[in-house]
């Protein structure tokens, strides 16, 4: 008999038995409120019946249409249906499994489409696990110790973390795109750099919101250089932060690359990138692929997902639920000195625990979050230091359910703090 490999660390310890909507039951039918979605994938809730329906449907039609032998239509469908959420110009959707494989993807095609060799990535982000992927991850250093050398040719600049840095938003932006700007023209040669690649909001890596005129900056230096603006959507996408992507909160941005995953659909293993055309025929035909890549029935998922993504209302009900969860979370916070911050954007909200001299604090996030378990509220932790709760709700959450779970919340503090 073989056992679970202890490679695998598990945030809580809940064994699910099935989900719906935004609850889990576990093997003993207790019911946990589900904050985590998944770490953001089940956007449409657990098992919503349009998803489960045009998965059963495709299931019993065909599973497996592999994308290099034959073409089949739920792909070419999705591909279609993307253009209507896709901004203007990005008008060409590659499929692969996981984000990790989206965003090798998108390094792969900045290379060959720049010939140029140099990624810049910022400090704090994540990108996944694989071993490319890993190399531009920086949001802990769990993802990277031990397992070096890592690819060649990515580079680091610094991200705008304001609260960390102790500066104004503005500074803050001014300081960062300064540095930015030193290592274009020293260590990482402007000419050299293929692709810029950043989070519309760092996930993992603490839930900051990236400024939009840091956003903007990027897009600025990207065009004058010669570099594309590779946006990592893995999180932020499929209306997440209350935009349909999160790259949409910095006006008059547009990136030369989308990479999508999680809520794409809805807990099928699915990722994309999406660029112009004119990028994309840049790279080499047959240079990318994969035997499971934009499965028949992933597909089938995501293109329900869309729909009901967009006829639930549900990006406008990240908004709403969003604005409502994060000032419940701030109340919440009042006269608690532990907590140093409290942020939020659509359903991707933050609380930064600190120790009395400001300084992160993962042990005191680590009590609240296993408290918050012990109330049935099922959370996350991220950041650099572990110290950063995180709630992601499904976008379907309810006005009573995000009472719900503040409630739940503002125990779990009392208990693990008191
Ligand atoms: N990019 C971002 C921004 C992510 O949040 C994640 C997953 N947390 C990934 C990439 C990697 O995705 P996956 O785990 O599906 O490989």
């Amino acid at each position: 008999m073989a056992q679970l490999s202890p490679l695998l660390k598990q945030a809580t310890p809940v064994q699910a038995a099935r989900g719906e909507g935004v609850y889990i039951y576990d093997t003993e039918d207790r019911r946990h409120l589900d904050f985590t979605a998944g770490i953001g994938v089940t956007s449409t809730g657990h098992c919503h019946p349009k998803v489960v329906k045009a998965a059963q449907d495709q299931v019993a039609t065909l599973i497996h249409g592999q994308y290099t032998t034959v073409m089949h239509q739920p792909l070419l469908k999705l591909a279609d249906k993307l253009g209507e959420v896709l901004p203007d110009g990005i008008d060409s959707v590659f499929f692969t499994n996981s984000g990790s494989e989206a965003v090798e993807a998108s390094v792969r095609l900045a290379r060959q489409a720049t010939g140029r060799p140099l990624i810049m990535a910022f400090d704090g982000g994540f990108h996944g696990r694989t071993m490319g992927a890993a190399a531009l991850t920086t949001s802990g250093a769990k993802i990277r110790a031990g397992i070096g050398p890592m690819m060649g040719g990515v580079t680091f600049a610094p991200y705008p973390f304001a609260y960390r840095y102790g500066w104004t938003e503005e500074q803050t932006v001014a300081f960062c795109l300064a540095e930015l700007d030193r290592q274009l023209a020293s260590t990482a040669p402007a000419s050299d750099v293929a692709a810029f690649i950043i989070e519309p909001v760092l996930g993992e890596g603490g839930y900051v919101r990236t400024p939009a005129a840091f956003l903007q900056g990027l897009r600025e230096r990207a065009d004058r250089h010669g570099i594309l603006l590779i946006v990592d959507e893995v999180q932020t996408g499929f209306g997440r932060t209350g935009k349909f992507w999160g790259h949409q909160h910095a006006e008059g941005v547009t990136p030369d690359v989308i990479i999508t995953a999680k809520g794409l659909a809805s807990g099928f293993p699915l990722s994309a990138i999406a660029a112009p055309k004119a990028i994309m025929e840049k790279a080499w035909p047959g240079s990318q692929g994969g035997t499971y890549g934009g499965n028949a029935v992933a597909c089938a998922a995501a293109l329900a997902t869309l729909d009901v993504v967009l006829t639930e209302g549900l990006v406008e009900n990240a908004r709403v639920q969003g604005e409502k969860l994060v000032a419940g979370v701030r109340d919440a916070a009042q006269g608690i000195a532990a907590i140093g911050d409290v942020r939020g954007i659509g359903l991707m909200v933050g609380v930064e625990f600190v120790t009395a001299d400001g300084k992160p604090d993962g042990a005191t996030a680590a009590k609240v979050h296993a408290a918050a378990a012990e109330q049935g509220l099922l959370l996350l932790t991220c950041g650099v230091y572990g110290n950063v709760v995180r709630m992601i709700p499904a976008l379907i959450v309810t006005s009573e359910q995000v009472d719900e779970g503040l409630a739940l919340w503002t125990k779990a503090l009392n208990n693990a703090l008191s």
